[in-house]
């Protein structure tokens, strides 16, 4: 079943600056028409999408799944159901699995894994060097061969300017985007958490923004130089932002994306609820009322890489995201046991699930409070991500592959560990009273989850 008509739903679609009640004809996985009083064809299954958004399928360019080496955290098949319930029918998954995804014969086991156990599209992004060691190329040409939609060496980052020179070069060559995890070694050292005031206060390590911002700024240079579309991720500093701002403007190929626990959370949450809601965790969420979550200090779940910054970073990442300099939104769905997390706030590993709850997050903290339009956020979701990856996707258009994504924007819910189809718990969000999600996702015309 690869056909569906989605009646009397707010369609939504950025790509073509759609925005209208219609209907969606979706026969044999592509779409077919889009407009009003559509009728289905005998044997065409009918969705009621009204008082629903409908928008293209939702794609988030930054997960890790984890497969091969290390599926006790997460596996295609339940990492794709994590997707598929938080509204997303595309991801791109990073290359830093055990072995990292370096050579084509990787690539080709997770594409015919994902095409075997995937509930969503696994698009697979490869490493710019050998084993993610930073120290030789990874074959950049036989990556893109075996079907590679970027190359990045994420969980790590490549110190030597000359060697991420040679990177972009080939990128270019290559039309790939490269994307970066954006972090300077000699400053960072072993930091775990902002370096602010809160990591004096709480006596822990600290990973100053400076860390982030120098290698933007490198970044930026190499994009100028060799005209590679550089990208970098999960930005979390004011300066990194002010960065990529101008160079923008001046036309330089660098973008950026965002995850929402950097503009929705402070490094305040680390020394514990009743300080975050105190300092500077006011402004949050609209839908908060009554009991506020709690959590205690030092609770692992709000320490990722790069990590919570300040209230003035947080601003100027939404600052960012409202005025385009960052036009991508994504989750870094980071899966790790809750037996690695249980441990002292130093040697927890990095990162936080992300898949079940960015688009709640997103539109709580941009749209409920008015900084971007709906269509706005979509884009940064779907039509934007798709233009960097040069997928044919994130479109209503006719002939479009049907991946479709209806959310109800005002429906108040919460995110609770059973409800998670993820094999990994590990998320600062459980327990929060959330407003708006996905409520069905489409994928090629079939319907993979529905509340
Ligand atoms: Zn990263």
């Amino acid at each position: 079943m690869n056909s569906l008509l989605l009646t009397g739903g707010r369609v939504v679609d950025p790509a073509n600056k759609f925005d209208s009640i219609a209907d969606v004809l979706i026969l044999n996985g592509k779409i077919s028409a889009v407009g009003k009083n559509l009728s289905a064809p005998a044997g065409v299954e009918t969705f009621d999408a009204k008082g629903k958004i409908v928008c293209p399928g939702l794609i988030d360019l930054h997960v890790h799944f984890r497969e091969p080496g290390q599926t006790a955290k997460e596996n295609i098949a339940t990492g794709t159901a994590a997707a598929a319930r938080g509204g997303f029918t595309s991801v791109v998954c990073m290359p830093n699995t055990s072995p990292a995804i370096d050579s084509a014969g990787t690539v080709a086991l997770i594409r015919e894994r994902a095409e075997r156990e995937g509930v969503v599209n696994v698009f697979v992004s490869g490493a710019i060097t050998k084993g993610i060691a930073g120290e030789e190329l990874a074959p950049i040409g036989g990556l893109k061969k075996a079907g590679v939609v970027a190359i990045t060496d994420d969980g790590h980052c490549v110190q030597n300017n000359d060697l991420m020179r040679r990177a972009c070069e080939y990128a270019k060559m290559f039309d790939l985007p490269l994307f970066d995890h954006c972090q300077d070694y000699s400053l960072v050292t072993d930091g775990v958490m902002h370096e602010g005031y809160w990591n004096v206060a709480l006596g822990l390590r600290g990973w100053p923004a400076a860390g982030e911002e120098m290698i933007v700024a490198r970044n930026i240079l190499l994009a100028e130089l060799t005209g590679a579309k550089v990208h970098c991720q999960h930005l979390s500093a004011a300066g990194s932002v002010r960065l990529i701002r101008e160079a923008r403007q001046r036309g330089v190929p660098i973008s950026g994306e965002a995850c929402p626990h950097h503009f929705t959370l402070t490094d305040a949450a680390i020394a514990g609820s009743e300080k975050f809601w105190a300092s500077d965790g006011k402004m949050l969420a609209p839908a908060q009322s009554g009991e506020l979550p709690q959590w205690p200090a030092y609770d692992t779940h709000f320490k990722m890489n790069p990590p919570l910054r300040s209230a003035k970073d947080r601003e100027a990442i939404l600052e960012g995201l409202a005025d385009g300099t960052i036009d991508i939104l994504c989750s870094d769905h980071a899966p790790h046991c809750d037996y690695e997390k249980a441990v002292e706030f130093d040697y927890a590993p990095f990162g936080i699930t992300g898949l079940e709850i960015e688009l709640t997050l997103s539109l709580m903290q941009l749209v409920h409070t008015k900084r971007l339009s709906l269509a706005d956020m979509i884009a940064k979701f779907t039509v934007n991500p798709a233009k960097l990856l040069n997928l044919p996707k994130g479109t209503l258009s006719i002939g479009a592959d049907a991946d479709v994504t209806m959310i109800d924007t005002d429906c108040e819910w919460v995110y609770r560990p059973e409800d998670s189809a993820s094999k990994s718990k590990n998320n600062p969000f459980f327990g929060w009273q959330l407003k708006g999600k996905a409520v069905a996702t489409v994928v090629a015309g079939r319907l993979v989850w529905s509340e």
